[in-house]
């Protein structure tokens, strides 16, 4: 039997090792005493419906206040959330957990006047009372609440569509119900031998296993389970898309495509140019999966076989310490004044390490506008949480720069964009990673983390992407979205990304119908536009490029001040252009071809 791994108490855990959350607050009473402030200020706020498009003035006051009572609502959501999540177990805490999110979405619900009275507005008002001085630091925040006003209906039909909104969330929350609870998966058999009832948590774990029988086992049974409701699913997958594509078209746009980019001001070219690259080098997926089929030593590869790791553990390990240092030396390329960020990061507790009872897993970095980037971590000593390591820090020196050039407003930054800084970080480390390790074993190890996070990211990001659009365009032209209609695309288009060397095993044509990412709306795609910026940039920086490194500085410091795409554009990266993504699949294939020559010693 393994042996059960005794966590420390959090009391138990030395206090060099935690996040300091007196940087926000001093004491728990101080928290709650704000927390009463805030609470009352948001009572107050509702005096300012009904102001918004009385005069360029109260246009400017109301914001201000609106804005101001957000910025001290996240303060004290986030010391709640900090605590809550250091030991789940704590009940202080998560009572602090339980208030916060309450009065979040009491104030959400109490400013939700906000852009209707600014589209409200008639445009030659709203125009004569920008020209106001004052009005200047917001012309781009109310800019991005009126760019889509064509698309907003009379207030009554509004308020209509908006009333129905739990109406029309019932296809995913169904999903999501049958998905994480109501699905009862079969006993299989663990890596020890072990019997253990499945689910997708121990999936994903099993999908990994080095035994081919424990691989397939979980693969077969776990798609006879979502076989047996494929009807069930391919149900609430066609009421999601039907209410997308109903949603956009009550808004007059072409299609759910169109609406859901427009949202986030994401022009339509850099989801097709995306879809158009990817396929454009398939051939390069093709060849990895052939390499995988050759080290793996198979005759026939099966889609259960795409995830069990080609190298066994790197012969890498880093106590923390160790890695904060390496870590330095890695993103040292990003200049002196990036470096100190991390330094002030790395010696000022604002990183949780190591694990203890009751915290919460995984890692991240978070904080609020006025507060330090903090990180969670739950510290192992191996090359993986060297690269959370350098990945969170680069979420965290993204919010440190935003967060000091920028005003509250526009101090954060959009979703689309995020993950261009940690994953710009993450393949930092991979190009110093491979500059200064000589040992083939670890090599190969390196190489083969960079081609998994790519074929993950984006390849596989894509192929989801390029299926959400397909049953999108397929129910608006009156197609029934049929669990037959959906597998039957799905298994041409898997067949197509893998190539030849994959068998078509039956079971794959269901994936479609496991992917709560299907239910976002148009999300995915993120992943691998922001995977491919993220490779550029790692690879302009690293080459010493001229301007690269200003460029990129300078989009650290945009926060939301532009729209997501000019922001990169000005950070070198055309996203609306294939010319990123052709650099990142050179550098995948120097890397991939290493890794043939690597192996095949
Ligand atoms: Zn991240």
């Amino acid at each position: 039997m393994a042996k059960i791994k005794q966590l420390p108490k959090r009391s138990e855990v030395p206090e060099a090792l935690t996040w300091d959350l007196t940087k926000i607050f001093k004491t728990d009473a101080d928290f709650e005493a704000e927390f009463k402030a805030v609470q009352a200020r948001n009572a107050q706020i509702t005096a300012v419906a009904g102001t918004l498009g009385q005069s360029a003035a109260s246009l400017y006051t109301g914001i201000t206040k609106i804005l101001a009572l957000f910025q001290d609502l996240e303060k004290v959501y986030v010391y709640a959330s900090l605590k809550n999540d250091q030991d789940t177990q704590n009940a202080k805490y998560q009572g602090y957990q339980a208030q916060v999110t309450s009065l979040a979405t009491a104030v959400s619900t109490n400013v939700a006047f906000l852009d209707p009275e600014i589209l409200a507005i008639p445009e030659a008002t709203l125009t004569q009372y920008l020209a106001d001085p004052k009005l200047k630091l917001y012309h781009h925040f109310i800019a991005s609440i009126t760019a889509n006003k064509a698309h907003v209906l009379d207030p009554k039909s509004e308020a209509l569509i908006a009333a129905a909104g739990d109406a029309f969330n019932t296809a995913s929350t169904t999903f999501s119900v049958l998905n994480n609870s109501d699905l009862k998966f079969p006993v299989v058999t663990d890596d020890q031998g072990q019997e253990v009832r499945l689910s997708n948590g121990v999936y994903g774990t099993l999908i990994e296993s080095s035994n081919r029988a424990v691989r397939k086992e979980a693969f077969e049974k776990l798609y006879q389970v979502y076989g047996q409701f494929k009807n069930t699913l391919a149900a609430t997958l066609a009421g999601e898309v039907k209410t997308h594509n109903y949603i956009a078209k009550v808004h007059h746009y072409d299609s759910a495509r169109q609406r859901a980019l427009a949202n986030n001001h994401i022009p339509e070219v850099v989801y097709d140019t995306l879809v158009q690259e990817v396929n454009a080098h398939l051939d390069l997926l093709h060849r990895y999966v052939a390499l995988r089929q050759r080290l793996l030593g198979l005759d026939t590869l099966h889609m259960y076989d795409l995830y069990t790791p080609l190298t066994g553990q790197a012969p890498l390990s880093y106590t923390f310490a160790q890695a904060k240092a390496e870590a330095k030396k890695a993103l040292a390329v990003l200049g002196p004044d990036y470096l100190s960020h991390v330094t002030e990061i790395f010696d000022n507790r604002y990183i949780d390490v190591v694990e203890n009872a009751g915290k919460r897993s995984g890692a991240y970095s978070g904080g609020s506008y006025d507060t330090p980037p903090y990180e969670l971590l739950n510290w192992q000593d191996n090359v993986n949480n060297l690269y959370t390591l350098v990945h969170e820090t680069g979420h965290s020196v993204h919010s440190w720069y935003t967060r000091h050039n920028q005003p509250y407003v526009y101090g954060d930054y959009p979703i689309f964009v995020a993950e261009i800084a940690s994953t710009t970080n993450e393949n930092i480390l991979t190009e110093y990673l491979l500059k200064t390790q000589t040992d083939p074993i670890v090599r190969a190890y390196i190489l083969n983390y960079y081609l998994d996070g790519f074929k993950g990211t984006i390849f596989r990001q894509t192929q989801f992407a390029e299926f959400e659009h397909f049953i999108h365009e397929a129910d608006a032209k009156g197609q029934p979205l049929t669990a037959e209609f959906m597998s039957d695309y799905y298994g041409k288009l898997n067949a197509r990304y893998y190539g030849p060397n994959v068998a078509n095993d039956p079971e794959i044509v269901l994936e479609w119908s496991r992917i709560p990412h299907f239910y976002m709306n148009y999300y995915v795609y993120q992943y691998a536009t922001g995977f491919g910026a993220a490779s550029f940039l790692s690879d302009q920086i690293t080459k010493n490029v001229p301007k690269a490194l200003d460029k990129y500085l300078t989009y650290l410091k945009s926060g939301s001040s532009k729209y997501a795409i000019e922001t990169m554009q000005a950070a070198g990266v055309d996203m609306t252009k294939a010319d990123y993504l052709t650099d990142a699949f050179a550098i995948f294939e120097t890397r991939l071809t290493e890794l043939e020559k690597l192996l095949s010693k």
